[in-house]
């Protein structure tokens, strides 16, 4: 002790895992494309950005507390009550959000390994224990998981379609599996892509949530809307479970710009989903190339490719780096590339030319 002593953190803290732990760097020299936390390639629309222009002239005033505006426009849009809904900075507030609302130390929390960074960091804060059940193939090993419920599972965390495998289970077998959860086992389903999804078996988590009181179904404003810097996410649940989360959201979490910004985004939602038709049309063209080009690639329901390079996964990730696309590498496991705009994957497509695929 002392004047020069510190407080120490909570020890929990020491385990936690940084959210991205190595940003690629983009070169010296020339354009590069940021391909590695699956945004939207394409700029605020005009309208969007005139909104936002008009807002900053009123960025010296709080928020609500709530943005009560936005929330009432997406349960219309939706179709749930205002009560039902809660709303973060990003789907990542929510996560935050989650763990101060419902897990306590000693929880264990049921989740896929790999799957949303968020997961470990989440369930480790809240000083809770993580159970990861490794994918099978890419995708979720529903059976093992649900074996992996016991008396101590508090949650069990599902991203559908997955980050980084950008696979889908499907609305079926994600209903067989929601019925085999316990009532007092919180499952978040988390749908940050669902707007990507094209199976025609493709699950909708608001749908669901209705019959299920145990169902989170997070959703966000920062991929298909293009919004990721303003950190809008929300979340419906039953009206326990949404009261537990909003009393655990930052008061003013949601800034008057971010607000604003999302309520014109569901004005102009038209024009967004055609970006997205675009990016899905992207996403099937690249992945259909880079197999030609001897690439394994998984078939994806997002705005990302994954590509299993294991132990090639560095590799291959710094030598695209040099060339100015910068995409996330997994070591040992593989690379996520964010589906960019034609140029962008085209320049991909010449690296994967130039480069020797993983040996499988
Ligand atoms: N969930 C998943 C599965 C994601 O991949 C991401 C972003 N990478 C998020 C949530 C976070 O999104 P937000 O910007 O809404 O915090």
């Amino acid at each position: 002790t002392g004047p020069g002593a510190a407080p120490a953190p909570r020890p929990v803290l020491a385990g936690i895992p940084a959210y991205v732990p190595k940003p690629p760097a983009p070169p010296a020299e020339g354009p590069s494309h940021r391909l590695f936390l699956n945004e939207n390639p394409y700029p605020p629309l005009p309208s969007v950005a005139e909104t936002l222009a008009r807002a900053a002239t009123e960025a010296h005033l709080y928020p609500t507390i709530q943005p009560e505006r936005l929330t009432h426009a997406l349960a219309r849009r939706l179709d749930v009550p205002p009560a039902h809904l809660v709303t973060g900075p990003g789907s990542v507030g929510i996560y935050q959000q989650i763990g101060q609302a419902l897990l306590e130390p000693g929880d264990e929390v049921v989740y896929a390994w790999t799957s949303f960074e968020a997961y470990p960091i989440v369930t480790r804060m809240a000083g809770a224990v993580p159970v990861e059940v490794p994918l099978a193939g890419g995708v979720h090993d529903l059976d093992a998981m649900a074996a992996a419920i016991g008396p101590r599972t508090r949650a069990v965390l599902l991203c559908e379609p997955n980050n980084p495998t950008g696979t889908a289970v499907g609305a079926a077998r994600l209903e067989r599996f929601l019925d085999r959860v316990p009532g007092d086992v919180l499952v978040v389903l988390d749908e940050a892509y669902f707007e990507f999804h094209r199976s025609p078996d493709a699950a909708d988590g608001v749908a669901l949530y209705r019959e299920r009181p145990n169902l989170v179904t997070l959703r966000t404003f920062s991929k298909a809307y293009g919004l990721a810097g303003m950190r809008v996410g929300y979340a419906v649940a039953q009206a326990p479970i949404a009261e537990a989360l909003r009393k655990c959201a930052v008061p003013c979490g949601v800034g008057r710009l971010a607000e604003e910004a999302a309520l014109t985004a569901l004005e102009v939602e038209g024009e967004l989903l055609q970006r997205v038709e675009r990016i899905v049309a992207e996403r099937e063209r690249t992945r259909e190339a880079l197999l030609g080009l001897g690439w394994e690639v998984l078939p994806s329901e997002t705005n990302f490719l994954w590509l299993p390079a294991g132990r090639d996964a560095e590799r291959v990730a710094a030598g695209w780096e040099r060339r100015g696309l910068l995409v996330r590498a997994f070591p040992d496991e593989g690379l996520r590339v964010t589906v960019g705009t034609p140029e962008a994957n085209d320049l991909l497509l010449t690296a994967a030319k130039e480069t020797v695929p993983p040996a499988r």
